[in-house]
C-alpha cells in the first residue's frame, strides 16, 4: 500500500448561464449579479474592510478570501489598489474548492469591460486545477495572489501551516450559508481568529445568524451594516483579541528559533529584516533568488566566481521539464507546482517582452500508452489543461515530426536559453552583479558575514548570505553533513536541417530535443556519476546523437555523422543533486545544536519536540536542482525569499520541509544514524 494519497485535479465548477450570469448547479446559487456585481463587491468587501484607508498606513497587507469563484473580488480589489497608486505590497490569498474552467472564467469576466486589463492577466496566469497553493505574481509581483485550491477544510489546515501568514482582512464569500454550509463553519471562524493580525477585519455579504454567532464566538466584534442594492444587511467584524494559538503537534524543526516568539505558540511574529544581502552564484538558482529578494525591496549583491550562467545553467537551451505521477508525494507535488509556477513566470516575462530567448511551445514526453488499469489514467483525466495523453498521430501534428511516437503532452512547457533567463532576472535595479570574483570563502562575524577572495582579501560583507553554487555549496557553507552528488552532463548543438527544421515542440525521450534556436538544436544530455571532467568530449557528442537517433529513427538522416563529432559545439558541466532528488532550499541548521535539541528522535522518531530549530544566523542555501533548474528554481527562490524576509511562504510547511536542508539531519536522527 502506498503511503501517499492519489493525485487528482480538483473537480471544476458545474455551471449554467442565466442572462450571462454564471450559476452553480452544484450549489444552486449565483456567483454575482450582472446588475452591479462589481459595485457590490466593492461595497461589501472593499469598503466593508475599510481598505483604502488601511493600505495607506501599511507596508504590506494580507487579504484572505473564502471562495475565489470568478475572481471578481480580486479584480475589484486590484483595480482599487492600482487607483490608490499601489500604496503597499498586497498579498491576496483565495481558497477555492471547485475552480472555474479557463473558458468559463473568461466568459464570466467578459461581463466587466472596465476590469478587462486585470481580467486578461488573470486568465493568462490562471492555474490548472491541481490541488495546493498556486502563487501568481501580478503587477511586477507587488500584488501576490495565492490561489489555494482544495476543499475549505483542507485549505484551513494548509493556512495553519503557512509560517508568517497574518491576515489583515477577510472576505467571506461562500455561497449562501443555507446552500453551502461547509463554507461557514465554526472551525473556519476559530481558525480565522488564530491567524489574524491584530485589528484584523472581516466583511461578508451574508447577515445569517450562523455567521454572526460563529464570528462572535471566535472573538470578533460583529456589526450589521447596510447591504448592497436591495439586500438589507451585511456583516462587518473586527478581531477583539488575538487568541492564544493551539499547542504545536509536530516538531517545528524547520522554523528558525530566533524568529519564533514562543515555541509553544506556533507563531512566527517578527517580520525578519535581512539587512544587506549577498547571493553567491549567478546561475538560475542564484539569479532567481536575487530577483525574488530585490522584488521585495531589498538591495542584493550577487557574487559569481566566473560569469553569469557559466556552470550547470550554461546550456544553450534547456527544457521546462516535469513529471506526473498518480501519487501525491512531496516529490511529485513539488515537480508539478514548481512547473506551473515556472511556466507562469516565463509566460509573464515573455509577454511583457522582458525575455526573448525561449518559447512555451509545449513539450511531448514520448512514452508507451498508459494502460487501461494504470491509476495514472484518472490523474491525467482530472488535469487536462496541464497534461494530456496523445496518440502517435496527434504527436506528429503537434511536434511536426511525421513518425513521432505518442506520449504525454504538456502544453504549458517549452524551452528557454538559461543564460538569458539569468540575465533578465539580474537586471532588477536593486541587484548589483559582481562577476569573476574567483572562489570565495565565508567568514562569520559577530554581526553577519565577510566574503573573502582566494588571497584572503575582503570581497564583500553582508548580514544575510544565500549560497547557490551547485555542488560547491556544501563546502562554501562549511557543512559536511549535506551530501550532494555531482552528475556530469554534456549537451551537443546540432544544425537544424532536414526533418529537424520543422520541429515545433520540445520532445523528451531519455534525452531532450528542443525546436531550433539560432539554427541549431541543443540536445542531450549525458548523465555520468563520478566523472569530474568538465571538458567537452567528442565521444559524448556521439552518445547524444546516437541516443536521439535511437529514440527518433526518422531523424537519423538529419543528424550529423559521428565523424563530424569533433567539430560540434556543446557544453559540459556538473549538475548537483541531493540524496532524495529534491532541491535543497532553506536556512542552514547549526548541526551540533540541532542534533542535541532533537536527540530524542533517535529513540522515538514520532515524539513531538516543541523546540524550534537552531540555525546558523543569516545563512541560507538554494541548490540541488539537478537537470531541472529551469523548472524548480523560480518557486524555490520564491520560498527562500519568503523565508528570509518573513513573508508568507508559497508552499505549505510539509512541502517546504521536503526541501529544507535540515531534513537530512532529521532523517538521520530518526534512523539513529547521527
Ligand atoms: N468570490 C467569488 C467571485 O468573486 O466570483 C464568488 C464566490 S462564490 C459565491 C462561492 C465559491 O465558493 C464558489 O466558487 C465555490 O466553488 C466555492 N466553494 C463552495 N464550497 C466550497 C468548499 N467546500 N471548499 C472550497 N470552496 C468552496
Amino acid at each position: 500500500m502506498s503511503e501517499h494519497k492519489a493525485l487528482r485535479g480538483r473537480p471544476t465548477a458545474r455551471l449554467n448561464w442565466r442572462d450571462g450570469e454564471p450559476f452553480s448547479t452544484q450549489f444552486q446559487d449565483g456567483y454575482f449579479s450582472r446588475q452591479g456585481g462589481a459595485q457590490e463587491s466593492q461595497h461589501v468587501f472593499f469598503h466593508g474592510n475599510r481598505l483604502p484607508l488601511r493600505w495607506a498606513t501599511s507596508e504590506r497587507f494580507t487579504v484572505v478570501e473564502t471562495g475565489f469563484g470568478t475572481g471578481l473580488n480580486l479584480l475589484t480589489t486590484w483595480t482599487e489598489w492600482r487607483k490608490a497608486g499601489r500604496p503597499c505590497r498586497l498579498h491576496y490569498l483565495s481558497i477555492e474548492g471547485y475552480p472555474l474552467r479557463p473558458a468559463d472564467l473568461a466568459t464570466a469576466l467578459s461581463a466587466w469591460p472596465e476590469l478587462r486589463q486585470e481580467a486578461d492577466t488573470l486568465i493568462q496566469q490562471y492555474p490548472p486545477p491541481l490541488p495546493g497553493l498556486h502563487r501568481l505574481l501580478l503587477d511586477e509581483g507587488q500584488l501576490c495572489l495565492d490561489l489555494l485550491l482544495g476543499p475549505l477544510e483542507e485549505a484551513i489546515e494548509t493556512l495553519c501551516t503557512l509560517p508568517d501568514l497574518l491576515v489583515d482582512a477577510w472576505y467571506l464569500d461562500g455561497f449562501a450559508p443555507s446552500r453551502n454550509p461547509e463554507m461557514w463553519t465554526e472551525h473556519l471562524f476559530q481558525t480565522m481568529a488564530s491567524i489574524s493580525a491584530q485589528d484584523a477585519t472581516v466583511a461578508t455579504y451574508s447577515a445569517a445568524g450562523v455567521v454572526r454567532r460563529g464570528l462572535t464566538a471566535a472573538g470578533f466584534d460583529v456589526s450589521r451594516a447596510p447591504g448592497y442594492g436591495n439586500k438589507r444587511e451585511m456583516l462587518t467584524a473586527r478581531l477583539q483579541q488575538v487568541p492564544a494559538s493551539a499547542p504545536l503537534q509536530a516538531t517545528p524543526w524547520q522554523l528558525p528559533a530566533h524568529r519564533f516568539s514562543h515555541a509553544a505558540q506556533g507563531k512566527l511574529t517578527s517580520h525578519g529584516h535581512p539587512g544587506r544581502i549577498a547571493v553567491v552564484g549567478a546561475g538560475l538558482a542564484g539569479a532567481a533568488t536575487a530577483e525574488a529578494l530585490a522584488r521585495r525591496g531589498h538591495d542584493v549583491t550577487v557574487y559569481e566566481a566566473n560569469e553569469v550562467a557559466s556552470a550547470a545553467s550554461g546550456n544553450s537551451q534547456g527544457a521546462l521539464y516535469t513529471r506526473i505521477s498518480h501519487q501525491a508525494s512531496p516529490l511529485s507535488l513539488f515537480a508539478l507546482l514548481s512547473f506551473c509556477f515556472a511556466s507562469r513566470r516565463y509566460r509573464g516575462l515573455l509577454q511583457q517582452g522582458c525575455l526573448a530567448d525561449g518559447e512555451l511551445c509545449g513539450l511531448l514526453q514520448m512514452q508507451t500508452a498508459v494502460e487501461k488499469d494504470d491509476p495514472l489514467r484518472d490523474t491525467l483525466a482530472s488535469l487536462p489543461d496541464l497534461v494530456r495523453e496523445v496518440s502517435a498521430s496527434d504527436a506528429a501534428s503537434l511536434t511536426g515530426l511525421p513518425q513521432c511516437a505518442g506520449g504525454l503532452f504538456f502544453p504549458g512547457s517549452g524551452w528557454m536559453h538559461p543564460g538569458t533567463v539569468c540575465d533578465t532576472l539580474l537586471q532588477h535595479p536593486r541587484i548589483t552583479l559582481r562577476c569573476h570574483t574567483g572562489k570565495l570563502s565565508l567568514h562569520q562575524q559577530e554581526q553577519g558575514w565577510r566574503l573573502l577572495g582566494s588571497d584572503g582579501e575582503l570581497v564583500g560583507e553582508a548580514a544575510t548570505v544565500i549560497v547557490a553554487c551547485g555542488i560547491a555549496t556544501a563546502a562554501l557553507c562549511n557543512i559536511d553533513w549535506l551530501e550532494l552528488q555531482a552528475i556530469r552532463g554534456q549537451t551537443t548543438e546540432i544544425p537544424s536541417t532536414g526533418a529537424l527544421a520543422s520541429l515545433a515542440t520540445v520532445i523528451c525521450h531519455d534525452g531532450y530535443l528542443p525546436p531550433a534556436r539560432l539554427g541549431a538544436h541543443c540536445i542531450g544530455a549525458t548523465f555520468d556519476l563520478e566523472d569530474a571532467g568538465s571538458e567537452v568530449r567528442p565521444v559524448d557528442h556521439v552518445r547524444n546523437i546516437q541516443q536521439l537517433a535511437k529514440a527518433l529513427p526518422e531523424l537519423e538522416s538529419a543528424l550529423p555523422g559521428t565523424e563530424t563529432a569533433a567539430n560540434l559545439v556543446g557544453h559540459a558541466s556538473h549538475r548537483c543533486a541531493s540524496r532524495d532528488y529534491l532541491p535543497v532550499v532553506g536556512p542552514v541548521p547549526d548541526a551540533a545544536r540541532f542534533c542535541e535539541d532533537y536527540a530524542t528522535l533517535r529513540r522515538n522518531a514520532r515524539k513531538p519536540i516543541l523546540c524550534a530549530g537552531a540555525y546558523v544566523p543569516g545563512l541560507y542555501i538554494n541548490t540541488a536542482h539537478g537537470a531541472r533548474g529551469l523548472t524548480s528554481t523560480p518557486l524555490s527562490a520564491e520560498l527562500l525569499a519568503a523565508q528570509v524576509c518573513g513573508d508568507t511562504w508559497p508552499l505549505p510547511a510539509k512541502l517546504a520541509e521536503a526541501l529544507a536542508p535540515g531534513r537530512f539531519l532529521i532523517r538521520d536522527l530518526m534512523r539513529g544514524q547521527r
